[in-house]
C-alpha cells in the first residue's frame, strides 16, 4: 500500500514538474519574465529530486536496509553538490558565467554517463532496447562531459589556441566508429543484454574511454569564437543523454527535463549558428578560425587611430539627437553597466534619443548583454536586437561602441580571408560619428584587427569603460541638462 502511494506521488510530481519546466521555459523567452521563469523551473526540479527519494518506500523488506544506506548517501551527495553549486554560483563573476555554464553542462553529461555506467557495469540494462538506449545515453553523456570540460578550459584561458592535428577528421571518425563498434560488440555478445558478459567491465570501460576521447578530440580544434555554439551543442547533447537515461530508469521527471533541455539546446544551437552565419557542422568540423582556412589580417588597415578625450566625446553626444550604444564584453569586464545607464539618463534628460543595439554573440554568453543591462535597470524598450536596429545606424548621429570589438568589425562583411567573414555584424560604422571606448589596442575574442577603428568617422576613447563613463558623466553634468537647442 505504502509502495503504491509512493509511486502515485512520484508520478504526480513528475507531471507537476514537467508542467513547471515548460512554464518556466516559456517565461524565460523574455527578459522581463526570465527571472521568475528560472525560479519556476528550479521549483520543478527541486520537487522532482525530492520525489525521487520516495522510491525508497517501494522496495521489499530484504533490500530495505541497502536502499536506506544508498538514499542516505544520495542525500549527502545532494547536500554537498547543492552547497558547492550555490556557493560557486553566488561567487561567479558575470564575465565567468560561460565557463560556469560549460562546467555545469559537463556535470549534467557526466551524471547521465554515471547513471548509464551503473546500469551497464551492474548488468541491469536487460533487453535489447534498454541496452541500446543506455549505451546511446552513455556515449552522448560522456562526449558531452569531456567536450564541455575542454570548452571550459578554453573559456578559462587554460587552453589558448585551437589544437589541430593532421588527419583530425579521420581520427575523429575512427574513434567514433571504434566506440560504436565496442557498443555493438557489447550488445551482440550479451545477446541484447540477456546474458551477462564474462569480461564486460573491460569492454564497457573501453567504450566509455572511446566516448570521452571523442569529446576531447571534437572540441580541441574548435576556435574560441565558436565556443558559444559548441556549448549549446553540448547542452542539447546533455539534455538528450539525461532524457535517455530517464527512460532507462523509468523516471518521468528525468525524461521530460532531459527532453526539454535537449530541445531548448538544439534551438539555441541553431539560433547561435545563424547569428554567426555558420552551419553547426562547419563549427563542429572546424572549417572556421585563423588556422582553418582564414588568414589573420596582418598589419594596420589604412587610416589612423584618432584618440579623443572622454569629456569631449560625452559633450558631443549630449548635443546629438540620436545615439545607439553597442555594448560588448569589455563593458562586463569593467562592470560599468550602472555608470552607462547613468550616462544614458543624462543624455535622455537632454533630449537625446538613446537605444541599445545587442549582437547575439556580444560578450561571452548568449544573452549576457541583455542580462547586464537588465541588472543595471535599463528599460527593455530601449534594448534592440541586431535585426531590429541594424538599419537605423545610417540615420544615427553617434554609435557609442563600448567594450565591443568583433561584433562591429566590418571585415566580417568584406574580407573573405577573415576568420569572422560572414558573421552578421552591427552596422556601427554607418553612423555619422563612432566613438569606441576600450582600454588600448587590445583585440577582440577572434584576435583580429578591426578596420572600423581606423575609419574617418571613428574616434577612440581610451580607458577602462567605468573610468571613461565617469568622465563623460562629469563633463555632461558640468554643462547642465537642458535640452539641445
Ligand atoms: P570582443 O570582441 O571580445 O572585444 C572586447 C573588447 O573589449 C576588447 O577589444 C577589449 O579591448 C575591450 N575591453 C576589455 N576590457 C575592457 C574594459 N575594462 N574597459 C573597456 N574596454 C575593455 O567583444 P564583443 O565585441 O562583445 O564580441 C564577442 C566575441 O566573443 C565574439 O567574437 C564572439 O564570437 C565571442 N564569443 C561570444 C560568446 C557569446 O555567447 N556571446 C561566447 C564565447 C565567445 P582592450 O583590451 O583594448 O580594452
Amino acid at each position: 500500500m505504502i509502495a503504491m502511494i509512493a509511486q502515485l506521488l512520484i508520478n504526480a510530481t513528475g507531471v507537476v514538474a514537467a508542467f513547471l519546466f515548460m512554464y518556466g521555459l516559456k517565461r524565460m523567452s523574455s527578459p522581463v519574465t526570465a527571472p521568475s521563469g528560472i525560479f519556476v523551473a528550479g521549483v520543478g526540479m527541486l520537487a522532482a529530486v525530492l520525489a525521487s527519494f520516495l522510491y525508497a518506500f517501494g522496495v521489499d523488506a530484504e533490500t530495505r536496509s541497502y536502499v536506506a544506506v544508498n538514499t542516505g548517501l544520495a542525500a549527502v551527495a545532494l547536500l554537498i553538490g547543492g552547497g558547492i553549486a550555490f556557493w560557486s554560483g553566488r561567487k561567479a563573476k558575470m564575465t565567468s558565467m560561460p565557463q560556469m555554464v560549460a562546467l555545469y553542462n559537463g556535470m549534467g553529461g557526466g551524471a547521465a554517463g554515471a547513471i548509464a555506467a551503473v546500469e551497464l557495469f551492474g548488468n541491469r540494462a536487460h533487453g535489447f532496447s534498454a541496452l541500446i538506449v543506455t549505451l546511446v545515453g552513455a556515449l552522448i553523456g560522456a562526449v558531452s562531459l569531456s567536450g564541455s570540460l575542454i570548452a571550459w578550459a578554453k573559456l578559462e584561458g587554460i587552453l589558448k589556441k585551437p589544437t589541430r592535428i593532421p588527419g583530425q577528421q579521420f581520427l575523429n571518425g575512427a574513434v567514433l566508429l571504434g566506440t560504436l563498434a565496442l557498443g555493438g560488440y557489447i550488445v551482440f555478445v550479451s545477446k541484447g543484454g540477456e546474458t551477462p558478459l564474462a569480461d564486460a567491465p573491460r569492454w564497457i570501460a573501453l567504450f566509455f574511454g572511446g566516448a570521452l576521447i571523442l569529446g576531447i578530440l571534437m572540441t580541441l580544434p574548435i576556435g574560441g569564437a565558436d565556443m558559444p555554439v559548441v556549448i549549446s551543442v553540448y547542452n542539447a547533447c546533455t539534455g538528450l543523454a539525461v532524457g535517455l537515461e530517464g527512460f532507462v530508469l523509468g523516471n518521468p521527471a528525468l525524461m521530460i527535463a532531459g527532453m526539454v533541455v535537449g530541445a531548448a539546446g538544439t534551438l539555441l544551437t541553431v539560433l547561435m549558428a545563424k547569428a554567426m552565419n555558420r552551419s553547426v557542422a562547419a563549427v563542429l568540423f572546424s572549417r572556421f578560425g585563423p588556422a582553418a582556412g582564414g588568414k589573420k589580417a596582418k598589419g594596420a588597415p589604412p587610416g589612423a587611430l584618432k584618440p579623443v578625450e572622454a569629456s569631449d566625446a560625452g559633450i558631443f553626444m549630449r548635443y546629438a539627437s540620436s545615439v545607439i550604444i553597442v555594448p560588448g564584453y569589455g563593458l562586463a569586464v569593467a562592470q560599468a553597466e550602472g555608470k552607462l545607464y547613468e550616462f544614458v539618463k543624462l543624455l535622455q534628460a537632454a533630449g537625446v534619443g538613446v537605444k541599445f543595439a545587442i549582437h547575439p554573440v556580444a560578450g561571452r554568453m548568449p544573452g549576457q548583454m541583455d542580462v547586464l543591462l537588465a541588472e543595471a535597470g535599463v528599460p527593455y524598450d530601449l534594448i534592440f536586437q541586431l535585426d531590429d536596429i541594424n538599419d537605423e545606424f545610417k540615420d544615427t548621429d553617434v554609435a557609442l561602441v563600448i567594450g565591443a570589438n568583433d561584433v562591429v568589425n566590418p571585415a566580417a562583411r568584406t574580407d573573405k580571408t577573415s576568420p569572422i567573414f560572414g558573421m552578421p555584424i552591427l552596422n556601427a560604422d554607418q553612423a555619422k560619428k563612432v566613438y569606441v571606448v576600450k582600454r588600448g589596442k587590445g583585440k577582440g575574442y577572434a584576435d583580429i584587427v578591426n578596420g572600423l577603428f581606423y575609419e574617418d568617422n571613428c574616434n577612440m576613447v581610451y580607458g577602462d569603460a567605468q573610468a571613461v563613463l565617469v568622465q563623460m558623466i562629469e563633463a555632461v553634468r558640468g554643462l547642465g541638462t537642458h535640452a539641445a537647442a
